[in-house]
């Protein structure tokens, strides 16, 4: 009996509209969305959720785009494949951050199916695309019966796999801002297996001033140290308005470490989630400098 995934009704609806009115139809405890099921059809293997009826909504096409302009910045419809991320031209050449992620997300299988919207919304506090977004200083378009609502990167995650979503929305696009000038941009996670799930991860952007010396922006998000991504703001406090050297970037690793609040698993304890991330700091702060410098 392990293992079996219990039974359930199968709906597909064919438009947005639908797939929103068959949410707003079912009870909440009753029903849930599936888009590439690469993180769903796990729990529900596990019989953590054992949903009546499963509305699918990976063929919502509409929901599967990548769109760029220079004013508007980067679109990206929820139901986008990672594989699509991490394939775009226009990500590669404006925002190969995220073709960088996409590259150690998982293996090549889970990211052909996967969608970038689904691993938002699943909310795991050591996924990857969600510090990535904060970094970049995305927002996120959320769509039900009575409109869209647009709400920062950072407010998205509130707790261990809960969200901003109120039970009939969907989360239907990824905006990211055209980057502003001087600015460099790193993510990097720490874990044990290849493509496996972070320990922890940074992801920090660096905007520097016009002449290319002081740092006039810069954001630092984490992964995996807390129960939903977060920005460690004193770290920030730390390099915004300097010259950032190493000593400085350890400083900011030093903040941020304090500033986690990461709990121990199998896999690490506390304190060596706390050193990662003290580590990761500096690394990622050297790259996203000397990327800030080539910009
Ligand atoms: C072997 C393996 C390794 C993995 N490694 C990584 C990794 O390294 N990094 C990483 O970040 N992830 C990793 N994952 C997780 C997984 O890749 C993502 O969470 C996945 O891409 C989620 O997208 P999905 O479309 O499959 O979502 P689903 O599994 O279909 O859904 C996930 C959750 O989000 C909800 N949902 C989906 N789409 C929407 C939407 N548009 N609006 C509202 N709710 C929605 C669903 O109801 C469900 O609760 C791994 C998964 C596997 C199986």
């Amino acid at each position: 009996m392990k293992n079996i995934i219990f039974d359930f009704e199968y709906l597909a609806p064919k438009t947005l509209e639908e797939a929103l009115t068959l949410l707003s139809q079912y009870d909440e405890e009753e029903r849930k969305v599936i888009a590439g099921g690469q993180s769903l059809i796990v729990i529900m293997r596990q019989r953590l959720i054992t949903p009546k009826y499963l509305i699918d909504i990976k063929g919502l096409s509409d929901l599967d785009y990548i769109e760029f302009d220079e004013k508007e910045g980067l679109k990206i419809g929820a139901l986008t494949t990672h594989r699509a991320v991490e394939k775009s031209p226009v990500i590669q050449k404006e925002f190969s951050v995220l073709s960088e992620m996409e590259k150690n997300l998982s293996n090549v299988e889970t990211r052909n199916w996967g969608t970038i919207g689904g691993d938002i919304a699943h909310a795991d506090p050591c996924g990857d695309p969600a510090p990535v977004m904060i970094a970049l200083n995305a927002k996120l378009k959320i769509t039900g019966l009575n409109g869209e609502r647009i709400v920062n990167a950072e407010d998205f995650t509130l707790d261990f796999y809960e969200t901003a979503l109120q039970p009939d929305e969907l989360l239907t696009e990824i905006q990211v801002p055209t980057l502003p000038p001087n600015t460099g941009i790193k993510f990097t996670k720490f874990n044990q297996i290849i493509g496996d799930l972070a320990l922890a991860s940074v992801a920090m952007s660096i905007t520097l001033d016009g002449n290319k010396k002081a740092c006039s922006d810069v954001r630092i998000a984490l992964g995996g140290v807390a129960p939903a991504p977060m920005r460690a703001k004193n770290a920030e406090e730390i390099l915004k308005g300097k010259k950032i050297s190493h000593a400085l970037l350890a400083e900011a690793g030093q903040a941020a470490s304090e500033e986690a609040s990461p709990t121990a698993d199998i896999q690490a304890s506390e304190e060596y989630r706390r050193e990662l991330v003290k580590v990761l700091v500096k690394r990622v702060g050297r790259e996203a400098l000397a990327r800030a410098k080539k910009a």
